[in-house]
């Protein structure tokens, strides 16, 4: 019975019973009520055979300390002298003595070499449509296989999964799975996609690098939910490995990233340039925040140079934002203010813009930019349909910007 409350509790998703993410636990006690919810929703997943529920969780390996089983030596660094390490993974490029760890909390030098510690070392496992990511333009309807661990390279005021990023691996209870075991579990699962997400994935680049080939090797489908941090040399290695990247562009004012974010603006807009530059599929999603990155002109700034430097076909998906974390002073985003930032990207030439968060809204299915037809209908998450025909719309034949099977 505690392995199955354990899986239990690994199947449910952030948010749907009101609850904030939390360490998985063997040892975690479940109400009656809980137990009934989430003992409901496995055995569904099992019987239509959505999740192989026996080899989800490995149990025997779940650990607490993370300097065991965990630690690789890590990619992108150089020595500076005997005992002091620079990290040039992503721009916050930290210098290291010996035992100290860099701002994102999972890279520590021991002794004058550079380990990450989150090598295999997954603190969350779930099966999300990929809608929920959200992409959009990316094999409509499918499932994504959606792992994460902790920390972050960022500190956004408002992350909406702070209880993972701004963690330490240690503090979270986690569970070993080597790349080829993912690949594994999330073919079993029946999901087209492995989605590394929830935290900022590119601190785990070392795991994310070799479970990639072996996802591609079980003809599954690695994608990453991005904040677009990370330095130009890794990040061309990485596009390499993934078949789509959504980054989110958290505003258009080196302000905003500077104070609320701990990061620089043109970092992401040059990673967003190399990530479309690759031909890797590439989506974008603003999370509108009450008067911060919200204002009409800032909107317009953005998608134009969207436009310009990218390319008009490039979604931008306009989500709305709760109130959490450190900004529980804001309201969450009046569904107007996202309608009104879609029509200025619409206004400014960019072919596929979307109101996200707000289930059922007109503005989350796609139409057709040629002929205004609709081509897929979103009802929520788990109920999309698509009329494409061979990633053409099936009224005028235009080619509609994806990767559709
Ligand atoms: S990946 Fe981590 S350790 Fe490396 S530079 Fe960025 S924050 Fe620092």
């Amino acid at each position: 019975m505690k392995n199955l409350a354990y899986i239990i509790k690994a199947l449910t998703p952030p948010g749907k019973t009101g609850s904030k993410w939390r360490a998985l636990t063997p040892h975690d006690a479940l109400d009656r009520r809980s137990f009934l919810f989430r003992s409901g929703g496995a055995l569904c997943l099992c019987a239509l055979g959505d999740f192989n529920i026996v080899s989800c969780i490995d149990e025997s390996s779940a650990s607490k300390d993370a300097t065991e089983g965990f630690a690789k030596i890590a990619m992108h660094w150089k020595k500076l002298d005997k005992s002091t390490v620079q990290c040039g993974l992503c721009p916050n490029e930290c210098v290291l003595g010996n035992g100290e760890r860099g701002a994102c909390r999972v890279r520590e030098n021991r002794k004058g070499t550079l380990y990450t510690l989150v090598y295999s070392r997954l603190a969350t496992m779930h099966v999300d449509p990929v809608e929920k990511k959200p992409f959009f333009h990316f094999l409509p309807g499918s499932m994504a296989y959606s792992v994460a661990t902790a920390g972050c390279n960022f500190s956004c005021k408002f992350c909406q999964n702070w209880e993972l990023s701004q963690a330490k691996p240690e503090d979270l209870d986690a569970v070993m799975v080597s790349p080829d075991a993912l690949a594994h579990r999330a073919h079993a699962s029946s999901s087209r996609i492995i989605a590394f997400t929830y935290n900022e994935p590119t601190i785990q680049y070392e795991y994310i690098i070799d479970a990639s080939r072996k996802a591609r090797e079980k003809h599954l489908r690695p994608v990453i939910v991005s904040n677009g941090y990370i330095r130009p040399e890794a990040g061309r290695q990485l596009t390499t490995s993934l078949d789509a990247i959504k980054i989110d562009l958290k505003s258009f004012s080196q302000k905003f990233y500077g104070e609320i974010c701990g990061g620089v603006l043109n970092h992401v807009l040059k990673n967003l340039e190399l990530v479309h530059k690759s031909g890797t599929w590439l989506e974008i999603v603003v999370l509108v925040i009450p008067t911060l990155n919200d204002s009409e002109s800032e909107i317009r700034s953005m998608v134009r140079w969207v436009k310009r430097n990218l390319s008009a076909d490039v979604p931008m998906h306009f989500t709305r934002f709760q109130s959490t974390y450190l900004m529980r002073n804001l309201p969450p985003t009046p569904v107007e203010a996202l309608e009104r930032c879609r029509e200025a990207a619409r206004a400014e030439g960019i072919r596929y813009a979307y109101v996200g968060n707000v289930p059922g809204h007109r503005w989350e299915n796609t139409y057709c930019h040629n002929c205004g037809a609709m081509i897929i209908r979103r009802g929520g998450f788990y109920a999309v349909t698509s009329m494409l025909r061979n990633g053409h719309c099936p009224h005028c034949a235009t080619r509609i910007p994806g990767v559709w099977v």
